[in-house]
């Protein structure tokens, strides 16, 4: 790929985000949000927004070393301090319906090595403090994309040169994101379509639960009697209609949060925080996580667990077939938003408001009583593969096949 044709693809790639994944608004301003390897693409999408009419874009970088530097060297007692102005920020954006984007290319072992402890320590102060902006979710239209950054693409390609694996990391990026097609933008308007077909033939079978079974999976997850299946698109509260993930795959709703039972193994590892999390199975009893094993990570997937109350509990299942682009590409990134959509996943915690009919107006006793999950985290893992087999079960306790070896049926 020589530099121009590279940048010719990053600036396809800059209006797919802003035309499709954000949909941005003339007169709408947009927040940034990336690492400093983030930059080539942040400037890109900085001038398609401004050319789509944005009237003021706002990046925000993360230095990721620096990052680590204070888990290395700051006080313990003092990681859990976070300004106050990083909420009134986005309280800003928010209220004011502004776009954001948020680029997803961390280092996936940045934090390797870093005490457990300290991390969620960290991690749950973060959460406490932007707990308020929970009211906001869906408010404004927000995408999440990536970008190839060196730390990530070494982690992916672990055998061939730095500059290489960078290279043949965006390639990735670029085939998931369909920037190859002629005109990207149709060809995810066409996705889309597809994606809602099956979206809207499962919210009109209705099924209570759902049973999950492969080779060392026997999971049942209850569904809400009001949930609702939801995929591809958004509609946002500020009336903009956009796609939170690129790429995307998915189909979810939330499970009942008392209501899932069985063992469930992951099938691709973890990456929470920059620590790697592998090998692990859960066992549910009433929609509670009772028993944790790992064969890696295990200490930190168990301080996830116990951020609070109801991190134990799940709240989301999203189908993927395994025939996905992403999965064909049988690489594993490191980075749920590829993994995720390469697969059929589960997430610990929080569930989303609009996977609930009438969810996003509830209090939230009435959102907990309609099988809703309440958390500070939600974190995705993949126990999707070409063995698992899926049934809806009905109220009257019939089954449909809806999953079989992977594929929808
Ligand atoms: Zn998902
Ligand atoms: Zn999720």
């Amino acid at each position: 790929m020589t530099e121009q044709e590279f940048d010719e693809l990053l600036s396809k790639y800059a209006d797919v985000v802003v035309r499709i994944g954000l949909n941005l608004r003339k007169g709408q301003r947009l927040i940034l949000r990336g690492i400093l390897d983030d930059a080539p693409l942040m400037r890109k999408v900085t001038e398609s927004a401004y050319k789509a009419g944005a009237i003021y874009v706002e990046p925000i970088y993360t230095d990721e070393r620096i990052t680590r530097i204070r888990f290395e060297h700051a006080d313990p007692e003092s990681l859990t301090e976070v300004p106050n102005w990083m909420l009134t920020r986005y309280e800003e954006y928010y209220e004011r319906m502004d776009a954001e984007l948020a680029i997803q290319s961390s280092d996936p072992e940045l934090l390797t090595g870093i005490n457990p402890e300290l991390i969620a320590k960290s991690r749950k102060a973060t959460a406490q403090k932007f707990e308020p902006l929970r009211k906001y979710e869906n408010t404004t239209n927000w995408c999440v994309v990536a970008t190839a950054s060196p730390a990530w693409a070494r982690k992916v390609f672990p055998t061939v040169p730095a500059k290489e694996a960078v290279e043949k990391l965006w390639a990735e990026i670029f085939a998931s994101c369909r920037i190859y097609e002629p005109d990207p933008v149709a060809a995810w308007q066409a996705h889309v379509e597809k994606l809602k077909k099956y979206r809207d033939y499962l919210n009109a079978q209705k099924f209570s639960a759902l049973h999950y079974r492969s080779p060392n999976t026997d999971l049942t997850i209850g569904l809400p009697e009001k949930h609702l299946w939801q995929g591809a698109q958004a509609e946002f509260k500020n009336g903009i209609t956009g796609i939170p993930n690129l790429p995307t795959e998915e189909v979810f709703t939330t499970p009942h949060k008392d209501k899932v039972d069985g063992v469930v193994s992951s099938t691709m590892p973890l990456n929470y925080g920059g620590v790697l999390i592998e090998d692990f199975n859960l066992t549910f009893e009433n929609g509670r996580i009772v028993k944790v094993t790992a064969k890696k990570g295990e200490e930190t997937l168990k301080k996830l667990i116990e951020t609070d109350e109801n991190a134990a509990r799940l709240g989301e299942c999203a189908l993927v077939p395994n025939s996905s682009p992403i999965s064909q590409r049988k690489i594993l990134f490191y980075n749920t938003l590829f993994d995720e959509n390469a697969s059929c996943h589960i997430a610990i915690g929080n569930s989303y408001r609009d996977t609930i009919i009438g969810g996003e107006d509830m209090t939230e006793e009435e959102f907990a009583a309609a099988g809703g999950n309440k958390s500070l985290v939600h974190t995705d893992f993949m126990i999707g593969s070409d063995q698992l087999d899926i049934d809806g079960i009905k109220a009257d306790g019939s089954r449909v096949a809806v999953f079989r070896a992977g594929e929808w049926q």
